[in-house]
């Protein structure tokens, strides 16, 4: 088993790196721990349906990454209109203003009586606007338009409320505050249009492993790597676990796309965050509904801002064109993010079903006889699918990347974003063929401005 790169982990960033080491001839490795490979971008394919993991918007911010996809996929890799909007109270409120103009399709009784709190909320938390990031925001924006717009649905998604967040300041050690603030009131997708495979992201990961496979690149799955040994800061070996069995694979390189928790443990570095680091902490349990009719509304996915329901966020696979959903179906995949819905942990995959098809109902979204099959994915450690703005602003996170950045033959390329992992990945290829780290250790820090952001 033995090569010239050992790649852990079979996601977007590690199959990435390995199609673009193999291109420049050089031999690799793919250890997997999963029988199957993709990690967060697999395909989850039922029946006749095969969609993406959880809500994928590819946001082609980063331009060698749009270009390596587009040469994968070709024609299958077709840019499509995000559209998204707010599921509040049984209506679906649209944020993309081109569509419905100032009301933004908001019933006409919810319009006036937000207005009318708007105009109370700002005598109300004039006076309190320094204390909290929600009374700061109630003061300009009124607490009704900020409830229903932004704060529940970020509460939900992060986890954590924004009555414990202090109101941010001007001065410059507040520039993480103003970040988060930022993020938390992004409503539109960013300019530059979206792109995405034809049949669902995880065409990408098949594309991939098919001329991976063709040029000669090793994957092995259902094999857990369990210890990383080092010595002088290089690694030396890594030992996988297949079936009981301890193997030891060397190489000159190594390239790890598990997340951060996990391999520092591997290498016997500590790691313990701090409460307040968020992006350690989001666990997601994806509820997929199969259903025998299209859905009414036309949006890729609802952030959801109800009061009386536990589900963060709707995907609408039909929205995104391409050949995911077999014709006049739809597959709806409802994400409950663990911080916000942790009771949901100990249900049973039947009351968690039962619990989605009933918040849909609840919520208009389609009768539930229209619902012909469900499928529940528990993902309680999924890292990657938090915010960015937390991810970059970890400080355990960020002190455990200069770490490993230590180890002169290891790239450590797991990160939030299958854009910024593909990213990642192919520079360390680049990294590794031309022999110098310099460009991915700058390019690819944690909390780099550039190149992630500016959109093709
Ligand atoms: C619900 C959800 C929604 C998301 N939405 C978006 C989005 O809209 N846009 C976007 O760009 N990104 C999104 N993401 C994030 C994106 O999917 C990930 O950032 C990206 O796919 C991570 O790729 P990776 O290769 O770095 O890591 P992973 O996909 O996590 O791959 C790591 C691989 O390592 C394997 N592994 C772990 N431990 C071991 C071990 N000990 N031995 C061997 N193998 C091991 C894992 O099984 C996995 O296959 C979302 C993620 C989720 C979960």
């Amino acid at each position: 088993m033995d090569a010239e790169v050992i790649i852990l982990g079979a996601g977007a960033g590690g199959l990435s790196c390995a199609h673009s080491l193999l291109k420049k001839g050089v031999k690799v490795v793919i250890i997997e721990k999963e029988n199957e490979v993709g990690g967060l971008m697999r395909s989850v394919k039922f029946k006749d349906f095969s969609v993406d993991y959880g809500y994928k918007n590819l946001d082609n911010g980063i331009p060698d990454v749009h270009h390596f996809w587009k040469e994968l996929l070709k024609d299958d890799y077709s840019s499509i209109e995000i559209r998204t909007g707010i599921l509040y109270k049984g209506n679906v409120i649209e944020l993309e203003k081109k569509y419905k103009g100032v009301t933004r399709g908001m019933p006409l009784g919810l319009l006036v009586s937000s207005a009318v709190d708007m105009l109370i909320s700002k005598l109300r938390y004039r006076r309190l606007n320094t204390s909290s990031l929600a009374n700061s925001i109630y003061a300009r924006r009124g607490k009704k338009f900020t409830q229903i717009f932004s704060q529940e649905y970020s509460e939900r998604s992060r986890g954590l409320k924004w009555s414990r967040i202090p109101a941010p300041s001007n001065n410059k050690d507040s520039k993480p505050l103003s970040d988060f603030l930022s993020d938390a009131l992004k409503t539109i997708p960013k300019k530059g249009g979206s792109f995405h495979p034809n049949k669902g992201t995880g065409q990408i990961i098949e594309q991939l492993v098919k001329e991976i496979k063709q040029m000669g690149g090793e994957i092995y799955t259902g094999c857990q790597v369990t210890a990383i040994s080092h010595q002088n800061n290089q690694i030396s070996n890594v030992t996988v676990s297949k079936s009981d069995e301890d193997v030891k694979i060397s190489g000159s390189k190594f390239v790890s796309s598990l997340p951060l928790q996990f391999v520092s443990p591997l290498m016997g570095i500590d790691f313990a965050p701090s409460k307040m680091e968020l992006s350690f902490k989001r666990g997601v349990i994806m509820v997929y509904l199969f259903l025998k009719k299209p859905v009414k509304f036309v949006h890729n996915s609802l952030r959801v801002s109800c009061p009386n329901v536990f589900v963060s966020r709707i995907t609408n696979y039909a929205a995104f064109g391409g050949t995911m959903i077999p014709k006049g179906k739809a597959c709806l995949c409802l994400e409950y993010f663990t911080p916000h819905s942790k009771h949901l942990i100990t249900l049973s995959d039947q009351e968690i079903k039962e619990l989605a098809i009933s918040e849909c109902q609840k919520s208009n979204l389609f009768d539930k006889n229209d619902c012909a099959d469900v499928l529940v994915i528990r993902n309680l450690q999924a890292d990657s699918a938090q915010s960015w703005e937390d991810y970059k602003m970890d400080s355990t996170r960020k002190s455990l990347y200069k770490q490993l950045s230590g180890f002169e033959n290891l790239y450590q390329i797991n990160r939030t974003g299958a854009d910024k992992s593909s990213y990642a990945g192919i520079m360390a290829a680049k990294s590794i063929v031309e022999n110098n780290r310099t460009e991915f250790d700058e390019l690819t820090k944690p909390d780099v401005v550039s190149p992630w952001k500016g959109a093709i």
